[in-house]
């Protein structure tokens, strides 16, 4: 849903309250044709899935990394390299974070040359970060878009998705982690409402042939 949509919905829902006295929510958001609020449960229509309906399948690997994501400095021969890889499933939603704390280590070389290897979402989010910084950015990659892994994910915001484990990562990891998604988080909000929709809310649904309080 978008955002203007949702403000729109919660004024009227306002309105029509008032006017009819629903005698619950999803009956009020049924009425608006919205979707009822967290915490209540909206009537679903039965869904028609079928084989034929399966436009695509895209398969690939999930990358982990234990520990979470590599953001150290390394010194190569005359070099400073950044590392800046191993986001699980979260590289989507911590990418532009992520993106400042390694432009942040960049620009304390006081470099401004930047070589970016890598154009997934990782790599061209660091990209457009360093430029924004002043940077002069060449990006050198193997596979160009939309040949990335990236571009077969989900791109939903799930920021605690295959991040790490807790032992590896030790314990300075959850203020990064949270300093990642706060950041990242206030970024993709201002890319709300822009031409081409490139961010919106959307409700999604999983199915289950089990109910879920009870172990498949
Ligand atoms: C199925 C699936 C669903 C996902 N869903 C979500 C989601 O909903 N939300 C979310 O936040 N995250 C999600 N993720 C995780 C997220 O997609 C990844 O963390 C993220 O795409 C990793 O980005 P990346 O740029 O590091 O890697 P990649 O997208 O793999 O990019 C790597 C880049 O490096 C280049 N490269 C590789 N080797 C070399 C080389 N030797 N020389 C030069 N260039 C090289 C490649 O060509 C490519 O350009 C999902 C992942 C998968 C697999």
């Amino acid at each position: 849903m978008k955002r203007r949509d949702l403000f729109a919905g919660s004024f009227a829902l306002g309105a029509v309250a008032a006017r009819n006295s629903w005698a619950s929510v999803p009956a009020a958001a049924a009425a608006l044709q919205r979707t009822a609020t967290p915490g209540t449960m909206p009537h679903l229509p039965p869904l028609h899935v079928h084989m034929n309906q399966l436009t695509d399948i895209k398969v690939c690997l999930r990358p982990f990394r234990a520990a979470g994501p590599r953001l150290d400095v390394e010194k190569i021969g005359d070099k400073t390299v950044i590392h800046h890889y191993g986001h699980g499933g979260s590289g989507w939603s911590l990418s532009w974070g992520s993106a400042d704390i390694v432009v942040g280590k960049a620009a304390s070389t006081l470099e401004k040359r930047v070589a970016v290897i890598g154009c997934g979402v990782i790599g061209l989010t660091t990209a457009l970060t360093a430029q924004r910084a002043g940077m002069d950015v060449t990006i050198y990659t193997k596979d160009l878009l939309p040949h990335t892994r990236s571009v077969r994910a989900n791109g939903s915001w799930t920021p605690d998705s295959r991040i790490a484990l807790t032992k590896p990562a030790g314990p300075g990891f959850a203020s990064l982690w949270e300093q990642m998604a706060r950041y990242s988080w206030k970024t993709y909000r201002d890319y709300l409402g822009l031409p081409g929709n490139p961010i919106d809310f959307r409700d999604s649904y999983t199915l289950s042939d089990t109910p879920f309080d009870q172990t498949p």
